[in-house]
């Protein structure tokens, strides 16, 4: 019976551990991090690095975050780290965003469940603060769970007393400029919040409205009529005039003895709407001769008249505009050229209140639509209208309509007194443009998405009728008189800073005010004062971010280098970060901005809206957080990006492949100590240095892979270059060398030197993306064990020592090599289905005509191995190059398996030698280099 030689062999072998438990493990590395404070030692590292800031947008303190916010965050994780292994000094202060409305909501029902009664307004605030704060906690442990390495302690919150105290004098810039007016026009009223909101506080989605048509009669003429269509019929009663364009044509059209005017151009299809079908076309008449013509209300008691307006357009309805300038933006604008009435008949409630000339079947009635149902107001409006016969058709139009962020209604348009920042002044809306230019924006499409949102927007309503909120730091007086002033508010944010904005609604504004010189025009006396009781937008608090977090702190630079968030902040954070900062300091706020899509479900929706998806701390504990990362960086951010249960089967199976290869390099230089042990480059086996040259490539291409924010392509190149450099090449070739000769045979070495180099690289360029799972690696390689007090994320960007350079055509060579196993291994194929061979180590390879040149400079011994064979022949001719295969000529070698014995069952020279000298360094030998 042969010897058993298994005991002999270097076989790999390591405690690296398996992918179970991936999730438990991480969070005892987590914790071990936090105990050696790991962000404080990257930073301290880096201290006298070039600073890179990139800052964080603040998350709204909602107590739980979704995956969408854990994709935002592992980005950024990705960039912070990248940059502190560059050597980057990284200061990375995350932020909250904790004033607002569904904290309110929420504590509101809180109270109620509790059976208390409503709170005075500071009594209340201070419970939305716990609330807050409670949240607080539990949202950054969701975050530093996902692997977010960033200076926690410290972060900042817009309900922090310093930070309202910033946002109180960026505010007040907006205010020395005279950009902040108030205001009776129309804005977007959130019914069930109560309040005023801004675009950014809006989603646009499908909605089916009743649209209806409607005769507005002429006074002077009770049988000719000009025919409006609208998709609000509950505006019907704030009706004070019809727009027609100047432009157009529009005609009479006879039908049931009465004349109806409607745009030529839409005539044929406003017959078809309303099926007419007996219809005389009567005269055409262009629309700026009807200017003026006076109309009667269908039901109310006030005239309409006809009035013109260039965006009437020719695409929907009948070129006849309803115009009711309380209801709408371009209504009201009309309604100011013409000096028209500015009538909005509708409470907080959004229901129609009782002044007189409503008629009292709808008093009352509201305009919320809910459930897929119309409103109770625009119901009654349409009953009314077809029971005096003014109502021609009715049906439903389907259309993108804005809707309430948080209660999910769509927004009705209320005019009412809010305060305002008019955009255009001082020609802020250019230079806020211009400043978009200074901007690298990524991906580059996202210039136009930024830039269409500031030239579209309308002036900025920013008060909003809640208290949990900056106050607007304006004071009234009793006959209703408004004060605001630049000065006092700076003055006033002294006190904020120490004390927060709580004492707005503990304190009279006499006290308030103070120690404080009232501006001389106020011509007032803080006695006869009150405060303001409606806060700030919340945007304007997040905007002033930059001031409050990096512009005052020493530490860091301003303008960051960049914000990354996801697309909807260019109407949001992007775009009123830009306006605080180009108003007060007249530059952008960042040097560049870096947005991606929304995280989409099986479903395809939007994962903030989805009702069945996991949350994000669900998810980590099912797959582990190196897994999410990995399939945050494999995604194609530019487009919406889907998380279903295939795409992550898929991405931990890329996951498994990842930790496998770090595993099998790991079991094979365990006890390899590359100090003592390490081969230089010249005495290496040429492929070894073929694949060290593989890595410095890939090194340079992930680099800049990462310098352009390109995640997937990162993750593209490190799973290529695993799979196939390592797994189906390399790691196959070296089994033989690693396992079968000397421990300290210089055979053996020179694949543990360039697989200790590999190795390194890899894990350094894949730290950012899977930061467990490189630090654990790296630890094992270091300790073989699970802790260490160093870590891969205190090393530095791999840098090639040594030159190189040198090989690179023996990388090229081997390229050259490595592309003829497809004939090779075709032809080995061949011979294992004739039962000739088992293992393609049974068999030689001969190469035979015209070779190519590298077949002819390499050590046949490295020619062997690469292809997995015993032996390999050359035979030159001029004829056409050809490769052929055969049963090795040699015996098996019972340790090596090598077919290269001189007799059945007697070891190989090679092996015979090694088993001499099993442990001792053995000296270069003399081979073919280069
Ligand atoms: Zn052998």
């Amino acid at each position: 019976m042969a010897t058993d030689y298994k005991s002999t062999l270097q076989l790999p072998e390591t405690k690296f551990p398996m992918r179970a438990n991936l999730p438990a493990r991480e969070a005892e590395r987590l914790e071990h991090w936090e105990k050696n404070d790991l962000y404080g030692q990257i930073i301290s590292k880096n201290s006298k690095g070039q600073k890179f800031i990139l800052h964080d947008g603040p998350p709204y303190t909602s107590g739980s975050a979704h995956m969408g916010t854990m994709l935002n965050k592992t980005y950024k994780d990705f960039v912070v780290r990248y940059k502190a292994l560059r050597g980057f000094y990284t200061p990375y202060i995350p932020g909250w965003d904790c004033h607002g409305l569904p904290t309110e909501q929420r504590v509101v029902a809180a109270l109620k469940e509790a059976g208390v009664g409503p709170l005075p307004t500071a009594e209340f605030r201070k419970k939305c603060q716990e609330l807050s704060q409670k949240n607080i906690g539990i949202m950054t442990q969701q975050f530093a769970r996902v692997g977010v390495l960033s200076d926690w302690a410290h972060a900042y919150k817009t309900m922090d007393p310093s930070y309202e105290a910033e946002t109180l004098r960026a505010f007040a810039g907006f205010v020395e400029q005279g950009l902040v007016y108030r205001d009776r026009k129309p804005v977007m009223w959130s019914i069930p919040c109560k309040t005023a909101l801004a675009d950014a506080d809006t989603i646009y989605q499908e909605h089916a409205s009743p649209s209806i048509w409607v005769a507005f009669y002429r006074q002077d003429d009770p049988n000719t009529a000009f025919v409006i269509w609208t998709t609000t019929p509950w505006t019907i009663p704030a009706n004070v005039a019809v727009a027609l364009n100047p432009k157009f044509d529009y005609v009479e059209l006879e039908h049931d003895g009465k004349k109806f005017i409607v745009a030529e151009a839409l005539s044929e299809k406003f017959k078809a709407q309303v099926g007419w079908t007996d219809v005389k076309k009567g005269k055409t008449v262009k629309g700026v001769s009807f200017e003026g013509l006076k109309l009667k209300h269908p039901f109310m008691s006030h005239e309409s008249r006809v009035v013109l307006a260039d965006y009437v357009s020719a695409e929907d309805g009948t070129g006849c505009v309803h115009t009711a300038p309380g209801h709408g933006m371009e209504d009201y604008m009309t309604g100011r050229q013409y000096k028209l009435e500015i009538y909005s008949p509708l409470d907080d409630e959004g229901k129609y209140v009782n002044d007189g000339r409503i008629p009292a079947n709808l008093v009352g009635l509201s305009t919320l639509e809910k459930g897929g149902k119309t409103s109770p107001a625009n119901e009654a409006v349409i009953a009314m209208l077809k029971a005096s016969g003014h109502l021609f058709a009715q049906a439903q139009y389907v259309h993108q309509y804005p809707f309430c962020d948080r209660s999910k209604t769509p927004i009705i348009f209320r005019s009412l007194e809010q305060w305002f920042i008019g955009l255009d002044k001082n020609n802020n809306r250019e230079k806020v443009l211009k400043a978009i230019d200074t901007v690298e924006w990524i991906p580059p499409q996202s210039k136009n998405r930024i830039r269409g949102s500031v030239e579209n927007r309308m002036d900025w309503c920013i008060s909003r009728q809640r208290p949990w909120g900056v106050p607007i730091p304006a004071f009234y007086d009793e006959s209703g008189r408004r004060y605001i002033d630049a000065q006092v508010i700076r003055a006033l944010a002294k006190k904020v800073e120490k004390l927060g904005t709580n004492i707005f609604f503990e304190w009279s504004a006499e006290k308030l005010l103070e120690g404080i010189t009232l501006p001389s025009d106020w011509k007032v006396d803080a006695k006869g004062l009150k405060q303001e009781s409606d806060t700030l937008d919340v945007w304007i608090e997040s905007g002033s971010s930059s001031f409050s977090v990096i512009k005052n702190n020493p530490d860091m630079s301003w303008p960051a280098d960049l914000y990354l968030e996801a697309s909807d902040q260019h109407r949001g954070w992007f775009q009123s970060s830009l306006w605080v900062s180009v108003v007060n300091t007249g530059r952008a706020p960042f040097k560049a901005v870096f947005t991606h899509e929304w995280v989409l479900d099986a479903n395809k929706q939007k994962l903030s809206k989805s009702k069945n998806s996991m949350s994000a701390t669900e998810m980590i504990k099912k797959y582990g957080a190196d897994v999410l990362r990995l399939w945050a960086s494999s995604q194609d951010y530019t487009n919406a990006i889907p998380l279903t249960d295939e795409v992550l089967t898929h991405v931990s199976n890329a996951y498994a492949s990842l930790r496998n290869t770090l595993r099998y390099e790991l079991a094979n230089l365990n006890g390899f100590d590359a100090s003592k042990d390490a081969v230089k480059p010249n005495e290496m086996w040429c492929i070894d240095r073929w694949v060290v040259i593989k890595a410095r490539e890939l090194v340079k291409d992930v680099t800049a892979a990462y310098d352009d924010y390109d995640f997937a392509k990162v993750y593209q190149l490190i799973s290529r270059f695993c799979q196939v450099t390592l797994s189906s090449i390399y790691h196959d070739a070296i089994k033989d060398r690693v396992y079968t000769c000397g421990k300290y045979s210089v055979e053996r070495r020179s694949v543990l030197s360039a697989l200790d180099i590999v190795f390194n690289i890899l894990v350094r360029l894949l730290s950012p993306i899977i930061p467990f799972t490189a630090d654990e690696a790296w630890v094992y390689r270091k300790t073989d064990g699970d802790f260490s007090e160093e870590s891969v994320h205190l090393q530095d960007w791999p840098v090639l020592a040594g030159d190189w350079g040198a090989y690179e055509t023996v990388a090229k060579d081997f390229d050259e090599l490595i592309a003829l196993r497809t004939k090779t291994n075709e032809k080995l194929e061949g011979l294992r289905k004739e039962k000739i061979i088992g293992k393609s180590l049974e068999a030689k390879l001969i190469f035979k005509g015209s070779l190519p040149a590298p077949l002819k400079i390499y050590d046949k011994k490295e020619l062997s191995e690469l292809y997995i064979v015993s032996e390999v022949q050359l035979s030159e001719s001029t004829g056409e190059f050809a490769v052929e295969v055969a049963k090795a000529s040699g015996y098996k070698c019972p340790r090596c398996w090598r077919h290269v014995s001189h007799a059945p069952d007697v070891l190989c020279d090679r092996c015979e030698r090694t088993l001499k000298t099993p442990t001792e360094h053995t000296h270069v030998s003399q081979q073919k280099i280069k």
